[in-house]
């Protein structure tokens, strides 16, 4: 394997050295150990990352302990980690492009995604973040004595950083979901070891040699690729480790929360979802049903937050379900390097085996078939944009998440009820409500137990904007201020003054 491989657009991609960044130094794992790395559109093995042990792991978090509790870094100007954070945004700006290939060899996703999407998203999170590194700040609180002794009481609190935080991360924007978790730890103070997922690691290597270039402290970022079972859960299980940032699937998340009680880790956990779009009868359709579409089909339905359950108000189901399913019947699957391409492959041969198997059952157990269904034959993890119509909501395909290109229709018959449907899942991640009344939007919105609610939008995602779910979707916030609760804690120092 030469590290370069060949795809039409501007030459060779390079594949970075599957290595760990441990104390500001690439290094072998232990024993040599790796894992395989797969071109999920073509099926070839394209390269190798490490596979981390927990003792290359403990060494990570050594170089996190010791980089966080030096007074270099206890003493660094809050507004110098934020130019760590800009120099780094400038470093992927700079290689913007060949960032988005690697993404798109790695992920499978199309090229235009990886450009206009994740490349930018991760530029302006570098960037916010790297503004709120200069803007922590405490209160001043009036006390209450309950003693009159003559004395003024008086106390501030402070906003110290949590401490080595470990993070945790899927394969479904690998680069955006890194600089998610790496970007707030900096921010506020703490340094981090990140382990992003052994599906989709690359950008996530690509960007360590850029965290390198910019100039961070030795220690501050450490990676470790491998599996989750083992170097995720080292990272788990180690007492060093104050935090887990983590975004992944509920049954992971689940148990993380469980390890974590041990040592009564910090927890940030965002998981998987089943998202509701909402169309009401008088929704403005041109507009409604490409968003009905987007909001499932983009990045091949692997988004968190991915409209998987279509609620329709009777009147116009029909018209909405249609068109959906002509959209569906109308999109191009193929490599993300084609530029026609809408739709790339799923992550992985695991993955489209789960697909296929939750829809399969979604159809024998009843569900009506009015786009896709089945796997593409050939090379490549292709699963095409699937519309199934179901009424009720207790097939499996309409309470798992699926995490592929499938959305279950369902009619709404009582208007009443709306909130209801849209909440009658275990999850809370998002929602979509699409209508002219904004009366009516906001009202529901109310009623919608999720984290997000996008009114004639959907997986609008802004960095200043808080992001995460309710229920099994997870605990806590990322982006705007409420990242700033999740990596750090509030020091009350109270004083008596006389
Ligand atoms: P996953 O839970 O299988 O893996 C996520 C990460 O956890 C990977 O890095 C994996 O190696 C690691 N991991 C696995 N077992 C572990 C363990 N025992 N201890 C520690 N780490 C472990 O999820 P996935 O299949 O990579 O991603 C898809 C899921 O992520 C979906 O459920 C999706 O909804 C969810 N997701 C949520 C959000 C969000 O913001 N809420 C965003 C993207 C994806």
């Amino acid at each position: 394997m030469t590290g370069l491989i060949e795809r039409p657009g501007n030459g060779a991609v390079r594949i970075p050295a599957g290595r760990l960044l441990i104390d500001g130094d690439w290094h072998e794992a232990e024993g040599g150990r790796s894992l395989p790395v797969f071109d999920p559109a073509t099926e070839e093995q394209i390269g190798a990352i490490a596979a981390a042990s927990a003792a290359d792991v403990e060494r990570a978090v050594q170089a996190a302990h010791r980089r966080f509790e030096s007074p270099a870094w206890q003493n660094m100007r809050p507004i110098d980690r934020g130019r760590l954070l800009e120099r780094l945004a400038l470093l992927v700006e700079r290689d913007a492009d060949e960032l988005a290939r690697l993404e798109t060899l790695d992920n499978g996703k199309p090229l235009w995604v990886s450009r206009n999407i994740d490349m930018p998203f991760s530029i302006d999170a570098l960037r916010y973040y790297g503004g709120w590194s200069s803007k922590l700040a405490g209160e001043y609180i009036a006390l209450n004595p309950l003693v009159d002794d003559g004395a003024t009481y008086r106390a501030y609190t402070e906003r110290r950083p949590v401490g080595v935080v470990g993070g945790i991360t899927p394969w479904n924007f690998p680069m955006g979901q890194a600089v998610q978790k790496i970007a707030p730890a900096i921010a506020f103070g703490c340094t981090i070891v990140l382990k992003p997922s052994e599906e989709a690691s690359l950008t996530t290597l690509r960007l360590g040699e850029l965290i390198l270039e910019a100039g961070f402290p030795a220690g501050a970022v450490n990676i470790v690729t491998g599996l989750g079972p083992e170097a995720g859960q080292a990272l788990v299980d180690h007492p060093l480790v104050r935090k887990i940032a983590f975004t992944g699937s509920t049954a992971t998340g689940q148990r993380i929360l469980a390890a974590s009680a041990r040592h009564m880790k910090r927890v940030s956990l965002e998981l998987g979802g089943k998202s509701p779009t909402i169309i009401l009868a008088d929704a403005d359709l041109d507009k409604a049903i490409p968003g009905a579409a987007n909001a499932i089909f983009a990045n091949s339905g692997q988004i968190c937050t991915a409209g998987s359950r279509l609620l329709v108000e009777a009147p116009v189901y029909d018209a909405v379900t249609r068109g959906l399913a002509e959209i569906a019947g109308s999109m191009r699957l193929g490599s993300g390097f084609d530029t026609s391409t809408q739709l790339g492959p799923l992550i992985s041969a695991r993955q489209i085996a789960r697909v296929s198997e939750l829809v399969a059952t979604g159809l024998a157990q009843g569900a009506e078939p009015l786009a896709g269904g089945t796997r593409l034959p050939g090379k490549g993890y292709f699963f095409p944009p699937t519309v199934l119509a179901g009424r009720g909501n207790d097939l499996a395909i309409a309470r798992e998440e699926v995490f592929g290109p499938v959305v279950l229709a369902t009619p709404i018959t009582d208007s009443r009820q709306i909130a209801a449907m849209a909440n009658d899942t275990v999850y809370g991640l998002g929602a979509s409500i699409w209508t002219r009344d904004l009366n009516r939007a906001h009202l529901l919105a109310s009623q919608i137990d999720c984290g997000t609610v996008w009114i004639n939008t959907h997986n609008v995602l802004d960095p200043a904007m808080p992001f995460g779910g309710t229920k099994l979707s997870g605990i806590g916030r990322e982006f705007g201020s409420e990242a700033l609760h999740a990596y750090t804690e509030p020091r009350a120092v109270c004083m008596r003054l006389e």
